[in-house]
């Protein structure tokens, strides 16, 4: 759950945010659906759906379509258009924002996406705000640009490819790079001013669902158009630090569980069961299919009042179905306990095996 102290800007927002994703493992160049070159980014669903976007620090990068781009476009003045929309340029010394010294946010004029940081502005002695670092990396894209009869590295906002300026291997340390900035392409947000909710970082929500292996569950939730992130694991037992040998003797208690971080704005958590019911059968009682043994039951583990309420819910709803006509559906549902991430060589299995999984796609039409 990102805190609500991450929502304003204080001396340590950037970090927290930064850590905050590290802490969830947000892996979006780590989970490729299978055809795709790891690193590629998918841009739509195996239902076509557009694929949102999510950078290391947690923020929404979905790029915006042309139409919301002009929308938004169209609110600015005629010079902060001419260089975001046009790929113009400020005239050196003029910029607004050159001798900006207060610690803060800067961010897309046009968008709201944070760009860059006070902590990373240098003076150059240009006449252009300079910073040696963006924010994030996944937030500012780099685009070669022949113009003029040279050959230079455009910078554009990655959520809405507003012009910002140019980057130069000329910087200071730790980068030697110099992000040259017009002023007109961000706004300003100075340290403990509360942020617009486009930019801040996207509020996530935590569910947990055991069905089976956790390695196909993980490796379709993880493509769910929402999900942040999935990471197998094991929960609900009652040993620490369990090992997928312990879980194994069949001892411990735990259930093989995935845990899936999501944006509630994008995916509801009603999707996610119905996702979850697609990939298991839940009238197995402690198996699922050729692999027996209590660690494979069927649960569901809730975070919070209304989980539980949905999760019930769903589930008296699915029983009166005539899937599950004379089969009772056994699936647990208990408040969540602490969930053990898995060990590395379990999490992304599928995708890093190549192994054919032979759960169905929940996201196919
Ligand atoms: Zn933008």
């Amino acid at each position: 759950m990102i805190r609500p102290a991450a929502l304003v800007l204080t001396a340590g927002g950037a970090l927290a945010a930064m850590a905050l994703a590290a802490a969830t493992r947000i892996a979006l160049h780590q989970n490729p659906i299978p055809g795709q070159e790891a690193g590629e980014v998918p841009t739509q669903t195996s239902s076509g759906q557009i694929q949102p976007r999510y950078s290391k620090s947690a923020y929404d990068i979905t790029p915006l379509s042309k139409e919301r781009i002009a929308q938004l476009a169209a609110a600015l003045d005629p010079e902060t258009y001419r260089i975001t929309q046009k790929a113009g340029t400020e005239p050196p010394g003029c910029g607004t924002l050159l001798d900006n010294k207060k610690e803060g946010m800067y961010v897309c004029v046009v968008c709201g996406l944070p760009l860059f940081s006070s902590e990373h502005k240098f003076d150059s002695g240009t006449g252009w705000p300079s910073f040696h670092s963006p924010f994030d990396p996944d937030h500012v894209a780099e685009v070669e640009d022949r113009s003029y009869g040279m050959v230079r590295t455009e910078i554009e906002c990655a959520r809405c490819t507003a012009h910002l300026g140019h980057v130069f291997d000329d910087g200071p340390r730790p980068t030697g790079r110099r992000h040259c900035l017009n002023s007109a392409s961000l706004k300003f947000f100075e340290k403990g001013e509360t942020l617009p909710p486009e930019s801040r970082p996207v509020e996530t929500e935590t569910a947990y669902f055991a069905g089976g292996c956790f390695w196909g569950i993980e490796h379709y939730f993880q493509q769910g158009p929402g999900v942040i992130d999935a990471v197998s694991g094991y929960m609900q037992g009652h040993v620490e630090h369990p090992t997928y040998k312990d879980v194994c003797g069949d001892e411990t208690g735990h259930a093989e569980t995935v845990k899936v971080v999501f944006d509630p704005k994008r995916i509801s958590y009603r999707r996610l069961l119905e996702a979850f019911f697609v990939m298991h059968d839940p009238t197995q009682l402690n198996r699922q299919g050729p692999d027996v043994g209590d660690q494979y039951r069927s649960g569901i583990y809730f975070t919070s009042d209304k989980q539980a309420e949905e999760a019930r819910a769903f589930i008296r709803q699915q029983q009166e179905t005539s899937r599950f006509r004379g089969r009772k559906i056994v699936t647990e549902v208990e408040r969540a306990e602490t969930f053990w991430p898995a060990e590395e060589y379990h999490q992304d299995y599928v995708s890093k095996s190549g192994r054919p999984c032979h759960i169905a796609d929940p996201w196919k039409k």
